[in-house]
């Protein structure tokens, strides 16, 4: 039995294993996918303290190794459901089953998606939520961009670097991304951006061939040609199996301000709880405080 179960290795949940780890306390993480969280996905950190700039990739890397070299156990399995026997709680997972005195929700969030039809089907055929992930698969190739916010601007500079051409397709007339981004993707001459286009169709039988928009203000059609199309348009929580547990507010999770849940023993930290700035430092701060509070609640038992 662990003093805590963490379900999510993003850095909320990998924070909170810290913590928890040097205030002695026992600590299993599960993750679904990959340690690291959405920031693994992200080129590059460059508003984390002290750190000037660093892939997503090796943050995550660092900061897993941290966590594991304390002494955390992790295992890849996916939390579908939380029980409760007594003062014990069972985090039910697609390969079994860990008991915990506590329990830390971390699941963070995950991509949204256009809603198009064969959104799905193509996905893995050009379609992409994933630049760091999958850009390297359109060298030299043109892309495009569907997106206009920080994620988007940090995804189109980076496929700027390999890829022939990225264009860019925003639903409004603006970006929604940090100023200092938006001049840097302004500045690179194998980048255009449209504004105003709404997504209607992907075009392509097995694979990937274009876009077809129409332009909101003049309401003509536009077709932008692509080999790939990376979707970065927000994410959305993910805590179905856990809602019999806590109170959700659009999806996500309700806590105090030492991140307890409704539930005595049920903490939720990072992205997948309500909170105005979703970012990496806010992560890993809810996941101290929560740590904080959990090895308080342990003490006092
Ligand atoms: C491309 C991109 C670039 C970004 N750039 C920056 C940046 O420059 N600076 C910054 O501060 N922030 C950035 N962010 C935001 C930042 O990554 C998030 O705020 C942060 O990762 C949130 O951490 P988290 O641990 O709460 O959630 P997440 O990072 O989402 O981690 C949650 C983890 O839980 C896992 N999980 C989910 N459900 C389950 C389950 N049921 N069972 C087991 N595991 C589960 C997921 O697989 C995931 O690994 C960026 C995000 C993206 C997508």
């Amino acid at each position: 039995m662990y003093d805590s179960i963490v379900i999510g290795g993003g850095p909320a949940g990998l924070t909170t294993a810290l913590y928890l780890l040097r205030a002695g306390k026992s600590v299993l993480v599960l993750e679904k996918e990959a340690p690291g969280g959405q920031i693994a996905k992200s080129p590059r950190l460059e508003n984390f303290p002290s750190i000037k700039a660093i892939s997503g990739m090796d943050f995550s890397s660092e900061l897993f190794d941290q966590v594991t070299d304390l002494g955390a156990d992790f295992e890849l399995e996916n939390g579908v459901a939380i029980e409760k026997e007594g003062d014990v709680f069972k985090v039910k997972t697609d390969w079994g089953e860990h008991e915990g005195k506590t329990v830390v929700i971390a699941t963070g969030c995950e991509h949204r998606r256009l809603g198009l039809p064969r959104e799905e089907e193509l996905t893995g055929h050009g379609i992409s939520y994933c630049a760091v992930c999958d850009g390297a698969f359109y060298k030299d190739e043109d892309v495009l961009l569907i997106g206009d916010a920080n994620t988007a601007i940090q995804y189109a500079i980076s496929l700027s670097q390999t890829s022939r051409k990225v264009t860019v397709a925003t639903l409004f007339d603006r970006f929604f991304a940090d100023d200092i981004l938006i001049k840097r993707m302004k500045s690179i001459p194998n980048i255009e951006y449209f504004h105003n286009l709404e997504s209607k169709e992907f075009l392509g039988k097995d694979q990937i061939e274009g876009v077809r928009f129409e332009d909101t203000k003049t309401h003509e059609e536009k077709i932008i040609p692509c080999k790939g199309c990376f979707i970065a348009i927000g994410q959305v929580p993910c805590n179905e199996p856990f809602q019999d547990w806590v109170d959700l507010d659009k999806g996500f999770i309700v806590t105090d301000d030492s991140m307890r849940t409704k539930t005595p023993g049920i903490y939720a930290v990072g992205d997948c709880r309500v909170k105005k700035i979703r970012q990496v430092i806010t992560a890993t701060s809810d996941g101290a405080i929560a740590a904080i509070a959990i090895a308080n609640e342990l003490n006092a038992r």
